[in-house]
């Protein structure tokens, strides 16, 4: 598996080629809001690492998964979201086409705040 994808706009992303804001980076996990987002907090987590999408992931990724995980929580209440269990926030990992995956960089939706929200 290739570690970056030169056509990928998350990989571009990664790489500061194209702006984004920024949530958080450390040396394999990059976070950045959504620049359409359904919910009042929308952010995503990607792996630096350009991995396709959850079908590509083998054991050797189990640590960065959990890590990612982790993450996603503690993050989450950083960003806003209101504490669990009358607040919380929901993990979305769109996977394939029929999964609804529009980029082929796996990430992590984490979407939270007073609802209504756009969708869902
Ligand atoms: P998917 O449908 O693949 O699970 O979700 C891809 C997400 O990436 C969408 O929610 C979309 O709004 C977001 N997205 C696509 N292009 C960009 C971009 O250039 N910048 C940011 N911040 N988000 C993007
Ligand atoms: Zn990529």
């Amino acid at each position: 598996m290739s570690a970056h994808d030169p056509n990928c706009i998350f990989c571009k992303i990664i790489a500061g080629q194209i702006p984004s804001k920024k949530v958080y980076e450390d040396d394999e996990v990059f976070v950045f809001h959504d620049i359409q987002p359904w919910a009042p907090v929308h952010f995503l987590l990607v792996p630096k690492a350009h991995i396709p999408s959850m079908a590509q992931l083998t054991p050797e990724h189990e640590p960065l998964m959990g890590r990612m995980m982790v993450l996603a929580s503690r993050l989450a209440a950083e960003q806003g979201c209101n504490p669990y269990p009358d607040g919380g926030f929901r993990l979305v990992c769109n996977t394939g086409t029929e999964g609804g995956q529009e980029v082929h960089h796996m990430h992590v939706h984490v979407m939270g705040g007073p609802r209504p929200w756009k969708r869902g």
